[in-house]
């Protein structure tokens, strides 16, 4: 490609609005174009690195078996209706209306969808397992889209679905798509971590979340150095687990948040015990929204909240408890929550069970609640308590701090911010039920198909890498993901017939090789071609000048080690390959 005839937008001045590193240079790069809140361009050079990650997730995919397809973003109403997140999914849901007066949904992800293809075209044991992905635009109404397209509300996402008649099965397909995501993450050359993350909107079941490591990240990772365990520290900071029924109380001394004070204190109030069948304890920030609205690491929590997920029988005793207490306690349904701080996957999710909440002010609401937490910003805790449910992973996790020895026995835990840039969980029979997609099994009977669904943030995944891979003078790409592997500068191009001829032939011989180049053929000073190359990340750089050319050579320089080296001309595509 020649500059001349290219969009390069390239800019010297740091944008004012964009906050961190990998904003900043998306747009001096040139790579993307805000257009409003969380909507973005991707122009050339963006759209080149986009293809790129696209690219590796599909072959990736496709070696693990998973076959690829291409739903709709615009999904009707009536398929959320049956699976009950039309009510539950809360405002990140966008809904639109057609000419019709019918409701559709911009598809935040893909469960409904993909349910309704597969009970259709799947009806025998023998076509399964079946693992089907797809590349796609999803559209969420992120409650404070920030960072560029780190989050945005219309990304690209790798969404896959797997089915299967077996948990057997299911584990199977989960193992090759945590493998094959390692895979993507090393070929993408991303420093990351699949952790041990949060199931809380699905209950009790296997997820992982994978995590790139850098400062602007919005979770707390906590790794061994010298093991692989990890784990999102929103849940392992705060999860205690009891092998003997265990009052709330005693869990929450286990950790030492002002938060967790307060809700201790609110726990003691209203005298609320664990039976004894309940094994897991399980308090975590839980929610999206929360997410969002986090305060800085050291501002005080303003607003306290405190979600017990129990059972019914539970919850009556409780409720029974408040009517007769004055309190800022408010009782609300699993709906009314889930409408008011939104749900999804990885946030505070679908529960059939109802929730009553407690805060440290009195609100009338639970509306009034979101709204006092998106204004002022607040932690936001939840408590889970699960009958029956073993989660082995997170059995030893109590009270992690950075230093601590970890909880596999091995090595001592860090601590550090994290991206997520995918996500994948064992999610059962939930929407199958729901959805009435089933199977005939092996003894000839209808049974409800066994899911797994499997998320990679692909354009997230470009902001990421940059927040890893930049230096002052801009981005540096990892080979994989580099928008083009060699820039050619011709030095005074336009005042020299032989800079001119040799850069030509360089040129056209490189990509006749089947080499990605950008050949910088503007009417610019040196200065400004080093500093937009340098900028846009491009690894391989090839000065011409003709200082070089009587003997046959040529300046070479490595973006990531700055070194420099004079090559001959004849050497140059085998130093670039
Ligand atoms: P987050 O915790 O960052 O809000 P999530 O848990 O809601 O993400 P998932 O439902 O797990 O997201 O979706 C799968 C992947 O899609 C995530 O791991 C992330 O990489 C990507 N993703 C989610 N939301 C956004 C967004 N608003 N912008 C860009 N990428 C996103
Ligand atoms: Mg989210
Ligand atoms: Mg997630
Ligand atoms: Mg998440």
């Amino acid at each position: 490609m020649r500059t001349s005839q290219y969009l390069l937008g390239t800019m010297k001045e740091t944008p004012a609005d964009a906050e961190v590193i990998s904003h900043q240079l998306m747009l001096r790069a040139g790579m993307v174009r805000k257009v409003a809140s969380g909507l973005y361009t991707w122009t050339p050079t963006g759209l080149r690195v986009l293809r790129k990650v696209e690219q590796v997730v599909r072959e990736e995919m496709e070696k693990a078996g998973a076959i690829e397809v291409l739903m709709p973003m615009v999904q009707p109403a009536d398929l959320w209706e049956e699976s009950g997140r039309w009510h539950d999914y809360g405002p990140e849901l966008l809904r639109i209306k057609d000419r019709h007066n019918r409701d559709f949904v911009l598809g935040p992800t893909h469960e409904e969808v993909i349910s309704e293809l597969v009970r259709k075209e799947i009806n025998s044991y023998k076509q399964l397992p079946l693992n089907l992905f797809q590349i796609q635009t999803k559209f969420r109404d992120e409650i404070r889209p920030r960072f560029g397209v780190m989050r945005s509300r219309e990304f690209i996402m790798k969404d896959a679905y797997s089915f299967h008649t077996t948990q057997e099965s299911l584990e199977d397909t989960y193992k090759t798509m945590f493998d094959a995501y390692c895979n993507i993450f090393n070929r993408l050359g991303l420093d990351f971590r699949p952790v041990i993350a949060d199931t809380g909107s699905i209950g009790g079941n296997m997820s992982h979340e994978f995590h790139v490591l850098a400062s602007s990240g919005e979770d707390d990772i906590a790794f061994s150095d010298s093991s692989d365990y990890a784990a999102n520290v929103e849940l392992a900071e705060a999860v205690a687990i009891a092998d003997e029924p265990l009052a709330a109380t005693q869990a929450m001394e286990k950790i030492a948040t002002p938060e967790a004070k307060t809700i201790k204190a609110l726990v003691e109030q209203f005298d609320i015990n664990i039976e004894s069948t309940v094994k897991t304890l399980i308090v975590h920030a839980a929610d999206t929204t929360a997410k969002d609205t986090k305060a800085p690491a050291n501002a005080p929590a303003k607003l306290v909240a405190l979600i017990i997920r129990g059972d019914h029988e539970l919850n009556e005793i409780k409720a029974a408890k408040h009517s007769a207490v004055a309190s800022p306690l408010v009782f609300a349904s699993d709906e009314e929550i889930r409408a008011a701080v939104g749900a999804g996957p990885g946030s505070l999710g679908p529960v059939n069970l109802t929730m009553p909440v407690i805060i440290d002010r009195a609100v009338a609401s639970m509306s009034d609640f979101a709204a006092g937490a998106n204004e002022e910003g607040f932690h936001f805790f939840g408590i889970n308590w699960n009958r029956d449910v073993a989660l082995p992973e997170v059995a030893d996790l109590r009270n992690v701090r950075a230093g601590d020895a970890s909880p596999d026995g091995k090595g001592t835990l860090n601590i550090a911010r994290g991206i997520e840039v995918g996500h994948i969980f064992q999610l059962g029979t939930k929407y199958s039920e729901a959805m009435k997609a089933g199977v005939l099994n092996e003894d000839g009977k209808n049974q409800s198909l066994i899911m797994g669904c499997y998320g990679i943030g692909v354009s997230r995944i470009v902001a990421a890498a940059i927040e890893q891979n930049n230096d002052a003078n801009g981005i540096i790409w990892p080979t994989a993901m580099a928008p083009y592997q060699v820039c050619i500068l011709p030095m005074n191009m336009h005042k020299s017939a032989r800079v001119q001829e040799v850069a030509e032939k360089l040129y056209a011989e490189l990509k006749a090789a089947g080499v990605e180049v950008l050949f910088d053929d503007r009417k610019e000073r040196p200065g400004v071609m080093f500093a937009d190359m340098e900028l846009i990340g491009i690894p391989h750089t090839i000065v011409i000048g003709e200082r070089n050319l009587d003997e046959q050579a040529v300046e070479y320089k490595n973006r990531r080690s700055g070194e420099k080296e004079t090559l001959k001309i004849a050497d140059v595509l085998a130093r670039v390959q």
